[in-house]
């Protein structure tokens, strides 16, 4: 039987599957791919399962080929990642102009992770209620003016304040799955309540602690948004990890930077200060936003630590 890994805590999986929710787990030794990952099962993993008998459990026998994923790798414990999710359609990243500002490096890193794993992606600025100040509001209009002409949706919304925020979103939700992520504190608990009611009971109240970004080992969850829609919560995360992306390979993710590729003078140009680099002239030119191009430098000067 074939089922779909909604949720894992620990060794026991939670697998929705034509005969209900049904918890699995594995047996025995099983084949640890070639990523070291510290989850062998995501959730999101389409699985095929066993039931044991007599038992209303399950084992899980096989994980059907994944069609994308996105990892997490924790920056101080290298050797460890683990994928945050799969079979992701599109993922939302959830940002905050105040009450905790997103800063523009953290959603360029997060659209270069969604870029390698070609994941269409759109930002969501909550908040917008708290969005008085005049500064406040310039930063809410380069965020758009920025990633809209890119391909990236921009959304802004209030979670807390907003009566009808399922019109705003529902569209884009229905039949998909939807990734959800973005620092601690930016309202992803309370958009997510908002949209799954049901998901109440399973997210907790932000602590003090977690705001200031304390390091949680929570995995993500999934939730049945409307027929045949899911939501992936993902514990809060204080960075992407930018895996196995080599600097010459970079620029490739970043889609404004990735349209004039072909055009420099060196196949090998990093788009730094190379001679006859059209990127750098399309920065001059402004077809390139700064910001984005400071984004694209810090990544790539980045210790391989950060990475
Ligand atoms: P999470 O850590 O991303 O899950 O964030 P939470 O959903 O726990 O929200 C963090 C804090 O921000 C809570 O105190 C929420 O009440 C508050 N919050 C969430 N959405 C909004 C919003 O749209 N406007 C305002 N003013 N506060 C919000
Ligand atoms: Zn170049």
């Amino acid at each position: 039987m074939e089922g779909r890994v909604i949720k894992t805590t620990g060794s026991w999986y939670e697998v929705q599957s034509p005969e209900g929710l049904i918890k699995a787990r594995l047996r025995g030794k099983f084949k640890q791919d070639e990523l070291k990952l510290t989850n062998p099962i995501a959730v999101g993993d389409y699985v095929l399962l066993q039931m044991e008998n007599e038992q209303d459990t399950a084992v899980i026998q096989e994980i059907l080929p994944r069609e994308n994923y996105i990892i997490r790798k924790s920056t101080r414990k290298q050797h460890f990642s683990h994928i945050l999710a799969s079979n992701v359609d599109q993922a939302y990243l959830v940002v905050t102009v105040r009450n905790p500002r997103t800063s523009l490096g953290f959603i360029d890193r997060f659209l270069v992770s969604t870029e390698s794993f070609r994941i269409p992606a759109s930002i969501i600025i909550n908040k917008s209620d708290e969005i008085i100040k005049e500064k406040d509001k310039e930063y809410a209009a380069l965020i758009r003016e920025i990633y809209e002409p890119l391909g990236y949706p921009v959304v802004l919304l209030s979670a807390l304040k907003d009566a009808d925020l399922a019109a705003a979103l529902s569209a884009s939700l229905k039949g998909k799955t939807t990734l959800m992520t973005g620092h601690s504190g930016v309202g992803k608990s309370t958009l997510l309540n908002r949209l799954v009611p049901s998901a109440m009971q399973s997210t907790r109240p932000v602590s003090k602690s977690t705001a200031k970004g304390t390091h949680t080992t929570t995995f993500a969850e999934m939730f049945a948004f409307g027929k045949d829609g899911f939501i992936v919560d993902t514990p809060g995360i204080k960075e992407f990890g930018i895996l196995d992306i080599g600097d010459e390979e970079l620029s490739h993710y970043f889609v404004d930077l990735r349209k004039y590729l072909g055009q420099c003078k060196y196949n090998n140009c990093q788009h730094v200060n190379e001679p006859g680099c059209k990127v750098l002239e399309m920065l001059e030119q402004g077809y390139i936003h700064p910001y984005r191009y400071e984004s694209y430098l810090k990544i790539l000067y980045e210790e391989d630590d950060h990475r």
